[in-house]
């Protein structure tokens, strides 16, 4: 579809393609483009129409007009206007003005939130009181409003700065993004460098773009991410857990984890976890992901704390052994490190402390699902993060951290009938792990977290 109508258009461009500023929009008819108002949700349509009612240029922008040609179903739609923030805010009784460095305004209907943004101008001259940048080229406000051919530059990729618009039903392509959907690739608008100290999550929106596409990062969009990983290190905590959320929950984990690793930029979101990973976490953190990345493509409910769980498990460990190794026992060493590893972490990306929490469950439980005797097999069973535990554990076992056996026990347990699970508890050795506790502990530390 998409090939067929950049042919029908494009006759003369093919082979020169041309990368940066191209000097005015080609525009794609409605007949001649696979976006029908059908695909886009009522809320947009609703927030485009209002816009124009009163006189502003609206425009679909972004993922919604990018997935839409590419026969995919948008996460969300967002929208571009000539109207000011507080113009939109004014229009819409349902919205709320968000953001400093960017101001936006979100218009709420029930769960869905349509994202709306005044057209953006070019970079101003240093000093100018809505435009500030960093020592490192980084924006940090960028509130100077032009008309919708500035804002097309001042968007990430090219793929990214299609406009569909709502007067005329047209697609307008700025930046050559349809040939970049044709050719399957990331590439930023303008230098990559200067595009990525601007902004530097750009470099993981890139990768996250790749992923979830399965498009390839053109060479010049990709060749400086390999070092100005370190310019993710100014980024606030709070805007990482967003976009880490980003990569982790929309069902490409396992291909962002892989291209993470491969620009080096996972020790800047996670500098505890070594690079590459070892075998173990490397096997850990691969097979939690591409079963959160199956469970989300089969709609299934994902627990977000599960994927901080996974990571940061290998590097509580190790605290854990060496809190050990000084005198600690098991249980005191392990509350220490997760709190030691965690407290750092967040200075990184702020994971929200209900996430912690659950983390910390799920790591308390590695070492308490061994310990089955008596009632607390039925307990266990019944504490709320149970489930999550049990994941968890099977994972360890597959990665080949730990021996497998006390996972096949639990799935067992759990399929058996209230006899059956009697009988299995009451069949635990003597000597199982977790049977009995040994008054006294070896000062020496255990072999596996299961003893
Ligand atoms: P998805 O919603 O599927 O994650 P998207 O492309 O819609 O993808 P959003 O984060 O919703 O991404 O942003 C909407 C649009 O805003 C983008 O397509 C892009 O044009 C622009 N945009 C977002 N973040 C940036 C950024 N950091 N720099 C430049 N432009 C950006
Ligand atoms: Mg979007």
């Amino acid at each position: 579809m998409l090939r067929k109508l950049i042919q029908r258009l494009t006759p003369t461009k093919k082979g020169h393609h041309k990368k940066t500023m191209p000097s005015g929009p080609q525009i794609i008819p409605r007949d001649q483009h696979c976006i029908s108002r059908n695909n886009i949700s009522e809320s947009a349509l609703k927030v485009l129409y209002r816009l124009k009612n009163a006189g502003f240029e609206a425009y679909l922008v972004g993922g919604g007009v990018r997935d839409l040609l590419l026969d995919g179903h948008p996460k969300d739609f967002d929208i571009a206007t000539s109207a000011h923030p507080e113009e939109v805010n004014a229009l819409f009784r349902n919205s709320r003005l968000i953001g400093r460095r960017f101001r936006l305004v979100h218009v709420l209907f029930g769960r869905e939130m349509i994202e709306v943004a005044t057209f953006r101008a070019a970079p101003q001259e240093p000093g100018h009181a809505q435009h500030q940048q960093s020592e490192t080229g980084q924006l940090l406000k960028d509130n100077v409003y032009g008309n919708l051919d500035e804002d097309a530059l001042r968007r990430d990729f090219t793929i990214n700065a299609l406009y569909y618009s709502i007067e005329d039903f047209t697609v307008r392509d700025f930046a050559n993004g349809l040939d970049d959907l044709e050719k399957r690739q990331i590439q930023l608008i303008g230098d990559p460098e200067s595009r990525y100290r601007e902004d530097p999550v750009r470099m993981l929106r890139a990768i996250r773009f790749a992923a979830k596409l399965n498009f390839d990062i053109a060479a010049e969009t990709a060749a400086p991410i390999h070092k100005l990983g370190n310019l993710l290190d100014h980024i606030p905590n709070a805007r990482l857990f967003d976009e880490s959320q980003k990569i982790f929950t929309s069902g490409y984990a396992e291909a962002s984890w892989n291209l993470l690793q491969h620009y080096n930029l996972a020790t800047h979101l996670f500098p505890f976890i070594p690079s590459p990973p070892g075998e173990h976490a490397t096997q850990l953190i691969i097979q939690a992901m591409r079963n959160t990345d199956e469970r989300i493509q089969a709609g299934k409910h994902i627990a977000p704390s599960f994927l901080f769980a996974v990571l940061l498990w290998h590097p509580v460990r190790e605290e854990m052994e060496k809190l050990q190794d000084q005198g600690l026992p098991p249980m005191q060493a392990l509350q220490k490190a997760a709190h030691c590893i965690i407290e750092q972490q967040i200075q990184r990306i702020a994971v929200p402390r209900r996430f912690t929490i659950a983390m910390r469950e799920m790591w308390d439980l590695q070492f308490k699902l061994a310990r089955r005797n008596g009632n607390r097999a039925e307990r266990l069973y019944s504490h709320p993060r149970f489930r999550a535990a049990y994941d968890f554990l099977l994972l360890r076992e597959q990665s080949g951290e730990i021996e497998p056996g006390l996972g096949e026990w639990w799935t067992t347990y759990q399929e058996a009938d209230e006899t059956e699970r009697q009988k299995m508890v009451t069949e635990l050795a003597p000597h199982a792990p977790g049977r009995k506790k040994r008054r006294r502990r070896p000062k020496t530390k255990p072999s596996n977290p299961q003893d």
